[in-house]
């Protein structure tokens, strides 16, 4: 999946995602991407988050939207990745370690964050003051 998550110049939020869904998935199957509120979900007054990795751990969380209602209630965007990612492990531990879903989040300030549940997470920011910045993510395994 690739996320993309904006703030413009006059502070409006927006954000989008694509994906090729899981490789060898049954016909029929919808992952988290096109679902608003599990892998994408904006709110211009608050932040904006999105997915990547197995989306039926994401739709059963409805984590994106998990993240913008932690921002919401003070979270940073880091801080809120985390804690959806650590509601999927608390949900299904046995296969945490097996699987990897990661969240993108950035607030209305323009804060940003990520987690994910294991390494090779990383995702690029471009600003005014750093261009193209490509930051690792944060991981709990
Ligand atoms: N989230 C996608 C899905 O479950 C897979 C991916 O991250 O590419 O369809």
């Amino acid at each position: 999946t690739i996320g993309m998550l904006a703030l413009d110049a006059n502070g409006n939020l927006s954000g989008a995602c694509t994906t090729s869904g899981m490789a060898f998935k049954m016909r029929g199957r919808v992952g988290d991407s096109p679902i608003i509120g599990a892998g994408l979900y904006i709110d211009n007054e608050v932040g904006g988050a999105t997915s990547t990795g197995v989306g039926e751990e994401v739709i059963r969380t409805v984590g994106s939207f998990l993240v913008v209602e932690l921002m919401r209630q003070g979270y940073s965007p880091e801080d809120a990745c985390r804690e959806a990612v650590e509601r999927i492990i608390k949900k299904k531990p046995e296969t945490a370690k097996e699987i990897q879903v990661g969240f993108l989040a950035l607030n209305k300030k323009g804060e940003y964050g990520s987690y994910a549940l294991q390494s090779g997470f990383t995702y690029a920011v471009c600003d005014s003051q750093k261009q193209d910045l490509v930051i690792k993510g944060k991981h709990i395994f």
